[in-house]
């Protein structure tokens, strides 16, 4: 009576994420009979019921999803009713569109762990024990759909008992692709530097028990290698910042829960929930007075950097050690994760042993790294529980699109139809061996996706390796992106906006059409084009990118613009470690206009305040000086410096002499830092909200994007937003990072835009 039939299609995350099993018990709770599979659209579901059944059935599937599952779309249309008596799940199909999207690897679930530390259990201290809701999915994929002959899983047959629970539709482990126990499963071993297995009952403990003496492991996990020590040893990780040549940048710390967690760091329950999360990101929090941690992991900087354990072997080694770890990707200073066993050469000089594995690593994809600010996650590193999941477009774009990124944190973006995928954290482009896996990780995207992109957006910079890149890829559309016209666009899209916007692009560096080097913007953007309203008095860089090292070049400049050339040189504590020889030639080349090119970065105001504020010359790693400023500011100090919004120019120049020539003055009369950031921190805000309110009140009340790598700093993104008030729609990026990371989203779109106009045009 009443049976009817309907086709059920479901668009987003719904591969290896427990879904199919998922259907097929609410089908069985409702006696709703058919089949599901999946294809590489996604998953489609053949549903036979009585009409009440059938709506039943959608709003279930719409309101419980497994935890790890996101609809994007689920659509369904009528089909011929048929007279079957059972749910099944049948075989994946091929099938010529292919838009599925592999998930993201997972974090290992409550119920896997509790199995690998119960002596009962068959997976008792099992490393690779995963399930429907947990366990490796993108990094393993060779190929979509996402089954296990498709990863690297393939070569482990499934034992009997295995391949039970991956029959039986009541088993957690119900298609679960990489299920695997220690009779069937990858196993570990431990190397020593030249290449010998060591001995050992157990990897695991003999590692642990190496790591509590002081030694540096290699230990290889998800996405690649990590260099693991103890985080409580000062000795231990010393050596690590030796071998790894990094000076300063914090290193991750990872611990098995969320107590140990709390005592590393004053986490806020937003926090909390982030370090939990399936995604397990690296947390930066603000560390705890006694966290215990070694002050090396970050030294001088009141963050750190926290993860939870998401691997059954990160479990099994935290609870051998007993103590946090370092966890830090394995590769010198600039390079890229290693991941290929390959690699281990190269890790030779590095570690002291290798706890590596048979499950080959197939997509490198580095850690994810969040903050929160304004109190919401912001990514900050967009990687490994976020790629490859997509986003979705409020305006899809009209032909296929690879956007290339920018030089530094690249990562690039996929656009087909409405939805854009970004790429894992590629890292910075100058290194050769980046270039060959940055090639390799867009191939392999795009066969997963099954997009042909048919455009090709890049960066204006003509000496980014991703241009050169761009300009190497066969297809002849090409379109060439300003720099923070993409961040703006990234934002936009982020947001489902489709403009115009006001975006405020600050960040360190990108290249402008008039060949000075931007980063103090505030446009009209529309994906099409846009306007530059309102930009920040440039600085000249002596000596070019030496500058952005050698901040105290930088400074120099700043505060004999500001000063006039008569700028109290001897009283600044920061010049009296220069010699007056050096100090002479940076101004000859700044008044001679010889190799000083002209920067606008808001980035580069930092680096020179604080250079001035802290005493630093030199910043270790990029953005160093910038971030200590950013640390040190008093958040109780409301005092602000003058600044000047010149309207006569076009664009508009925010002038902050005035702002300079305060807070020197303030240096040279013994303020405290803390308070001399605080101040200029405030006057940024002040001054980025008076361009905004300047802009909205001639072009009326558009909505506002704040976007570039300086919005990563609270202080400023928080600020901006609190003095705009709730009468303006300003929007912080979140999912996708607003720094170069998240860059190649804008690109994807812009191009889009440019090229759909030249099509369109007769004759263009
Ligand atoms: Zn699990
Ligand atoms: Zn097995
Ligand atoms: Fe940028």
């Amino acid at each position: 009576m009443g049976l009817q039939g309907r086709r059920i299609e479901v668009l987003g995350t719904v591969q290896g994420v427990g879904f199919r099993p998922w259907i097929y018990r609410i089908a069985q709770t409702l006696g709703v009979h058919g089949q599901v599979h999946n294809d590489t659209c996604g998953v489609t579901i053949e549903a036979f019921g009585s009409q009440e059944t059938l709506d039943r059935f959608l709003q279930l599937i719409e309101a419980t999803p497994p935890p790890a599952a996101s609809i994007r779309r689920m659509s369904w249309t009528p089909i011929p009713a048929q007279d079957v008596r059972a749910f099944r799940i049948t075989a994946s199909q091929a099938s010529t569109s292919r838009q599925s999207s592999i998930p993201p690897d997972l974090g290992t679930c409550m119920d896997c762990v509790a199995e690998i530390f119960d002596p009962e259990d068959r997976r008792y201290r099992y490393p690779f024990t995963n399930c429907t809701n947990c366990g490796p999915r993108f990094t393993i994929a060779l190929d979509v759909p996402y089954d296990r002959p498709a990863t690297s899983m393939a070569r482990f047959p499934m034992c009997e008992a295995c391949q039970r629970e991956y029959e039986d539709p009541g088993n957690r482990r119900f298609h679960a692709q990489p299920n695997a126990c220690p009779r069937c499963g990858p196993r570990l071993r431990v190397l020593d530097p030249s290449g010998d297995t060591v001995e050992a009952l157990d990897a695991v403990r003999w590692a642990a028990e190496v790591l509590v003496k002081g030694a540096l492991v290699a230990v290889k996990g998800l996405g690649g290698f990590h260099l693991a020590c103890d985080a409580t040893s000062r000795e231990a990780v010393a050596a690590l910042r030796l071998r790894k040549r990094r000076d300063a940048k914090p290193f991750a710390v990872m611990v098995r829960t969320l107590a140990q967690a709390q005592r590393l760091a004053e986490l806020t329950p937003a926090e909390c929930d982030l370090l939990q999360s399936v995604e397990r990101p690296i947390v930066l929090a603000r560390r705890a007075a006694d966290s215990g941690l070694a002050d090396e992991v970050a030294p001088q900087n009141p963050l750190v950097g926290v993860m939870l354990a998401y691997t059954p072997l990160h479990h099994l080694l935290l609870a051998d050690a007993g103590r946090p770890l370092v966890m830090t990707s394995a590769n010198l200073s600039d390079e890229p994760i290693a991941f290929r066993d390959t690699d281990l050469v190269r890790l030779r000089e590095m570690a002291d042993f290798f706890l590596i594995h048979d499950r080959e690593i197939v997509t490198r994809c580095d850690d994810s790294v969040v903050r929160i600010i304004g109190g919401a996650p912001a990514l900050l590193r967009r990687s490994r529980g976020y790629v490859p999941r997509s986003v979705g477009l409020a305006r899809g774009v009209a032909r296929p699109v690879l956007a290339c990124g920018a030089q530094l944190k690249n990562a690039f973006c996929l656009a087909s139809g409405d939805l854009a995928v970004l790429g894992p954290h590629v890292g910075d482009l100058d290194d050769p061996e980046v270039l060959v896996s940055y090639g390799e990780a867009i191939e392999r995207m795009e066969r997963f996706l099954g997009v042909r992109p048919e455009v090709i957006a890049h960066d204006l910079h003509p000496d980014y390796v991703s241009t050169a890149y761009a300009l190497a890829r066969p297809e002849r559309t090409r379109v060439a992106v300003q720099h923070h016209h993409a961040h703006v666009a990234s934002a936009m899209a982020e947001h489902g906006l489709t403009g115009p916007v006001v975006g405020v692009a600050f960040d360190g560096t990108g290249y402008g059409p008039d060949g000075s080097a931007w980063g103090g913007e505030v446009l009209v953007a529309t994906f099409k084009d846009f306007e530059r309203l309102a930009t920040l008095r440039p600085i000249r860089l002596a000596g070019g990118d030496r500058a952005i090292r050698q901040v105290w070049r930088t400074a120099l400049a700043l505060v004999d613009d500001a000063f006039e050339g008569k700028a109290p040189l001897d009283d600044i504590p920061l010049f009296q470690g220069i010699t007056q020889q050096r100090l002479e030639v940076v101004r000859r080349m700044v008044s001679g206009d010889f190799n000083a090119p002209r920067a606008h970065g808001a980035g580069r105001y930092f680096d020179a305040l604080g250079a001035l504020g802290l005493g630093l010359q030199e910043a270790r790693y990029e953005g160093e000086v910038a971030l200590a400023w950013n640390l040190v500011a008093d958040p109780g100090e409301t005092k602000a410096y003058g600044y000047h919004l010149d309207r006569t120019t076009e664009p508009w120049c925010l002038d902050l002499r005035a702002m300079v020539r305060e807070a020197v003055a303030d240096v040279i009369a013994g303020v405290p830092a803390a308070r001399i950031s605080a101040a200029f921190h405030n006057t940024l805000v002040q001054a980025t909200a008076a361009m905004v309110r300047a802009v909205l009140a001639i072009r009326g009340p558009l909505p506002v994007v704040l976007t570039g790598g300086c919005f990563q700093n609270p202080r400023l993104a928080e600020g901006v937003c609190a003095a705009l008030g709730p009468d303006v729609d300003v929007r912080l990026q979140r999912l996708v990072p607003a720094g170069d990371g998240g860059i190649a989203l804008g690109q994807a779109l812009v191009a889009d835009a440019v090229s759909r106009a030249t099509t369109e045009e007769p004759g263009g």
